[in-house]
């Protein structure tokens, strides 16, 4: 079964339409990387399977619950119980970090287990030294976030994602704001994090790194789904969008 599900999504923004019909799956422990030229809605996408936008129209199932459907033209959200139970199965790392400024790395990791998930502080605590481990940063669970590089901000918020043992990952553009020389450290966390059966849907630009690591790739362009295919068939696409867009990577 899919643990993701999206049919027919819409979405716009006064008169602008982002999302165009879209729709796809993603079967567990799936990495998907999603593509496509800057303001090609797929920002806006990771939004709506987050919540943090709501949809015009369309369904969105996560691990079998309908977190929104339409009805009589109206896009219905599920209730909060429900909601709640989705949102502990997902997860987002952004672009930015994102991580609470006055919090140290151990709080910044902890704070969504102990005070949304109801995790006992201890074992929240025990999970977060296991995910700094985990993703090389052992000795920063009391520094704060301005101690940090790019690269280390970033694996703390991937493992503040982890620490609520998300079933679907979502990543937007998780290298964008990094040097080159933080790009790689980054992208080695996210390249080990493959073992873990989780779903993992990935924004990015980094063409090799997505080929090599991704089931699929899905091509989004002004809002639709052009392709949404194996790796090895769209680097073969005979599709001039999808061509022209790959071919600015060269
Ligand atoms: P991408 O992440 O692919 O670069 P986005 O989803 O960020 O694309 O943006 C898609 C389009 O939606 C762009 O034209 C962008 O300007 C517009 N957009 C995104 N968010 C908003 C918003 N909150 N209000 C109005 N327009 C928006
Ligand atoms: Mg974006």
């Amino acid at each position: 079964m899919s643990i993701l599900e999206v049919k027919n999504l819409e979405k716009s923004f006064d008169n602008l339409q982002v999302l165009k019909d879209i729709s796809l799956k993603a079967d567990n422990g799936e990495i998907i990387s999603l593509i496509g030229s800057s303001g090609s809605g797929k920002s806006t996408l990771l939004r709506c399977l987050n919540r943090l936008e709501t949809v015009d129209s369309g369904e969105i199932i996560v691990d079998g619950d309908i977190m929104v459907s339409t009805l009589n033209g109206k896009s219905v959200y599920a209730n909060e119980t429900v909601l709640k139970n989705i949102r502990m199965k997902t997860g987002l790392v952004f672009q930015n970090f994102n991580l609470f400024p006055h919090y140290n790395v151990l709080r910044n990791i902890t704070e969504a287990p102990i005070f949304a998930a109801g995790i006992p502080k201890e074992e929240a605590e025990k999970t977060a030294f296991e995910l700094l481990d985990k993703l090389g940063l052992k000795d920063k669970a009391e520094a704060y976030p301005y101690q940090l590089s790019g690269g280390q901000s970033q694996r703390v918020s991937i493992a503040r994602a982890l620490a609520l043992k998300p079933k679907v990952l979502f990543f937007d553009e998780p290298t964008s704001a990094l040097d080159p020389e933080l790009t790689g450290e980054v992208l080695k966390v996210i390249r080990s994090l493959t073992s873990l059966n989780m779903t993992m849907i990935i924004v990015t630009h980094e063409m090799d790194f997505a080929r090599d690591i991704s089931n699929r790739m899905i091509f989004m362009d002004q809002g639709v789904i052009v392709e949404d295919t194996t790796p090895a068939e769209l680097f073969n696409s005979n599709n001039e969008r999808t061509k022209a867009f790959l071919g600015k990577f060269h």
